[in-house]
């Protein structure tokens, strides 16, 4: 079996697993009380604060720890608006592909009067920072751009687009959530005034994550309740996912440089063989992407037959987000890039783990390569192409 689908979730490092079960063994009590047992669980509550911060350039001050991805999300982008709101500032710049929580956020924000700019990301999956800078009005309170998209992996030229804001004098949250262990971030060079992150997405546990937001920065409470998290996020924290979630990250950052070697030939071994097949095309910037992102379009098929045959032969893979798998909407994300429904809806993710061998790679593309001919065998819209009924696309 090969796990190709890492960007939806991964495995739990070793390490991380053993600092969740020494936690939830010996370190139960509640931080917040003020006898030994809290105490303790206190320290590595702020170990794991302070850990969190240093590996991307922050304070520990400055770390909000929360229940994943999607809740960072939606807290940094309330916050931002209701700032701007206060000033009168009720715009906001964002881009087409971004993952749901930020989008559902933002038309939540857009029923409340919130102007909202969505950028164009162009056919490679990559905004310019000058056109991020030609986006902003006098009005603009917030810029909240992915950091990796997690469906094509394209990589955003972040520290350029934070340095435009900056210029600006506007909010810039990034979406880190794809990013973070696999790309170096450091808050205060590339000017990220705000970051989401989620554990489960580097080999930490499911259900944590954390939102650096910079020192100044007033947040709004999602949660109210106690007075956990400086007062902006109520509930006794997530002490062992939250140690566990430090582990995990200190592990992926130690080894980007590593990873990053390993996975690129890979990478461009499994893309160079997907791309000999007739009539597919690589969703995404070849150059610019995640060292684990692998995401095709084949014509004349179905991405989602293609994922379940896949699974057959023993390979996880994903076709568009798991969040809309099982709709029949295509993917946001290629829409975005400009891919037309038909070929859309023919798409497959390889999201690769560390771990996976040149083997795998080899079994990978035959595997592929066999399930798209086996099912343009019988598929009427592949027929219909190939007879010159409809034209080829890719
Ligand atoms: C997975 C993901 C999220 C959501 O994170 P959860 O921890 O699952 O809530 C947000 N943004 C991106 C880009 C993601 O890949």
């Amino acid at each position: 079996m090969i796990y190709a689908d890492n960007a939806a979730t991964t495995k739990m490092s070793e390490s991380a697993i053993q600092t969740l079960v020494a936690t939830i063994k010996e370190t139960y009590g509640n931080p917040s009380s003020l006898y030994e047992f809290g105490q303790k669980a206190k320290e590595v509550l702020e170990n794991a604060r302070e850990e969190v911060a240093s590996l991307i350039g922050a304070e520990p001050r400055e770390i909000l720890f929360t229940s994943g991805g999607s809740e960072a999300d939606n807290q940094a982008i309330i916050s931002a608006a209701k700032l701007g709101e206060k000033e009168g500032k009720k715009h906001i710049i964002s881009t087409a592909f971004e993952h749901h929580a930020v989008l559902h956020t933002l038309e939540k924000l857009k029923k409340e009067g919130f102007d909202i700019t969505l950028l164009d990301v162009h056919a490679n999956g990559i905004v310019l920072p000058e056109e991020v800078e030609a986006a902003i009005r006098e009005d603009t309170c917030l810029v909240t751009i992915m950091y990796a998209n997690n469906e094509i992996g394209t990589i955003q030229p972040i520290a350029e687009i934070g340095a435009v804001c900056r210029k600006h004098g506007v909010l810039f949250h990034t979406d880190a959530v794809q990013a973070i262990g696999h790309v170096k971030i450091d808050v205060k060079e590339q000017n990220i005034d705000m970051l989401s992150a989620s554990a489960h997405k580097f080999h930490g546990p499911k259900g944590v994550g954390f939102l650096y937001a910079k020192k100044g920065i007033r947040l709004t409470n999602l949660i109210e309740g106690g007075a956990q998290e400086r007062g902006k996020r109520a509930g006794t924290e997530n002490v062992p996912g939250i140690a566990a979630m430090a582990t995990a990250l200190r592990e992926v950052v130690k080894d980007i440089d590593k990873n990053r070697e390993h996975l690129v030939p890979i990478r461009d071994k499994i893309i160079a063989g997907l791309a000999a097949i007739p009539h597919s095309a690589l969703n995404g910037d070849a150059a610019q992407r995640l060292p684990s992102n692998i995401n095709f379009c084949f014509e004349g098929i179905e991405g989602e037959s293609l994922l379940l045959l896949l699974d057959d032969k023993g390979v996880a893979a994903s076709s568009g987000s798991a969040c809309t798998s099982g709709s029949l909407d295509p993917s946001h994300v290629l829409l975005a890039i400009g891919r037309v429904h038909d070929v859309a809806h023919g798409s497959l993710r390889l999201s690769l783990g560390e771990d996976v061998t040149e083997e795998d790679a080899d079994y990978m593309i035959k595997a592929v390569k066999d399930t798209v001919e086996y099912l343009r065998s019988f598929s009427p819209v592949w027929r219909n192409l190939v007879a010159g009924k409809t034209p080829f696309i890719l």
